[in-house]
């Protein structure tokens, strides 16, 4: 691993104190973060979070109106976009209607003046990367969804950066072709090795994808953590609720559930539904009763929201391992009893 003048070990991207605003708009509020070497890195929140912002700052596009930004240790806080080692994937991926896919690729290694057969070559290998050989010839209007933002993938990888900055990259996608391409970029990043740093509001892309997640609310990260970590040990109320269903427990119904105070929360999956009130727990199993509100089948799996007894509203997720449609549905406004682990309740303590 490298390391800097100081002998600290060196990363891939660091952000210090970094803020930013426009006007009297706080669009980034004192942002740290460090990105390891080789590592896939998401920044997830709801739009406004910063996230944009921020990436725009590391690519050299906005610059901060306090902070530092380093990449692999060296300060760059004032350079310009083409003296960083970055290359930037947009949402819209921006490619030239006119150009064919090989065109496209080769068009950033011809402003950097580098030859014709150097060119193709590279733009060949890009290609292949993304396996869209053989799409050489086409033009971007003749080419899927999915395979257009394999283009603008190849179209940055082709320049080779230290860092690949993606905002939203798969937000255009439909759902299914997304789920593919998610495994693919995975799979991509893993074979190349390169830092992929990338902006998404789907909570669930970034589980899927990352190795760490930092999870932005207005301006400011919140908690930055393996996905594991994240959805498991939510360090605020809102991550839980961001990463996942928040599912609290607290004031009276903390008291009287728990038999203490606090704020805490259980994830769906790890409650079980009952409609045997009295039947025997088990030792270390912690339950609460309340009236089933809500029913939602989804086929795998079916919702169940119900209202405690003691206040408040769980949601619980059963996989549908036995029960058919219609006898989960018959369970709405039915009495239950939810019960779970107790080592599955977690103490929220960050900021709320
Ligand atoms: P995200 O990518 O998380 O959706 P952005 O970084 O795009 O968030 O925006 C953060 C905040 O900054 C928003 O309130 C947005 O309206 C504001 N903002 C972003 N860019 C500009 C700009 N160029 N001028 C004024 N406000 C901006
Ligand atoms: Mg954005």
């Amino acid at each position: 691993m490298k390391t800097d003048e100081s002998g600290d070990v060196t990363s891939a991207v660091s952000l210090r104190g970094v803020r930013k605003t426009f006007g009297d708009v706080t669009a980034v509020d004192g942002v740290d973060l460090d990105v390891r070497d080789g590592e896939f890195f998401a920044m997830l929140g709801p739009s406004g979070s910063g996230k944009t912002t921020v990436l725009r700052m590391i690519a050299g596009f906005e610059t901060p109106t306090a902070g530092r930004v380093h990449l692999g240790g060296r300060d760059v806080t004032r350079q310009a976009p083409f003296d960083r080692d970055v290359n930037t994937v947009f949402q819209d991926y921006a490619l030239f209607p006119h150009m064919n896919v090989l065109a496209n690729v080769e068009y950033g290694l011809k402003v950097k003046k580098v030859g014709a057969k150097e060119r193709r070559e590279r733009a060949l290998r890009a290609l292949e990367t993304v396996r869209l050989e053989g799409f050489e010839k086409r033009r971007p209007g003749q080419l899927s969804g999915g395979q257009r933002q394999r283009v603008a993938l190849a179209r940055a990888l082709v320049n080779r950066p230290k860092v690949l900055l993606l905002d939203e990259p798969l937000g255009a996608l439909d759902l299914k072709l997304r789920e593919e391409m998610q495994v693919e970029l995975k799979a991509i990043q893993r074979q190349i090795g390169i830092t992929f740093l990338f902006v998404t509001h789907d909570q669930e892309e970034a589980l899927t994808m990352s190795d760490r997640i930092a999870v932005f609310n207005a301006g400011r990260i919140e908690q930055i953590g393996t996905p594991a970590e994240v959805y498991e040990q939510p360090a605020s109320a809102f991550v839980a609720g961001f990463v996942g269903t928040s599912n609290l427990i607290e004031g009276d119904a903390a008291l009287s559930i728990l038999g203490r105070k606090g704020v805490y929360s259980v994830r769906p999956e790890k409650l079980r539904v009952d409609t045997e009130l009295d039947a025997e727990l088990p030792e270390g199993d912690h339950s609460a009763t309340g009236t089933v509100a809500e029913v939602v089948y989804a086929g795998a799996a079916t919702r169940f929201v119900v209202d405690l007894d003691a206040g408040g509203r769980l949601v619980a997720m059963q996989q549908n391992l036995q029960a058919s449609s219609m006898d989960v549905l018959k369970l709405r406004d039915a009495r239950v009893r939810l019960a779970w682990r107790r080592e599955h309740e977690f103490s929220i303590t960050g900021p709320m």
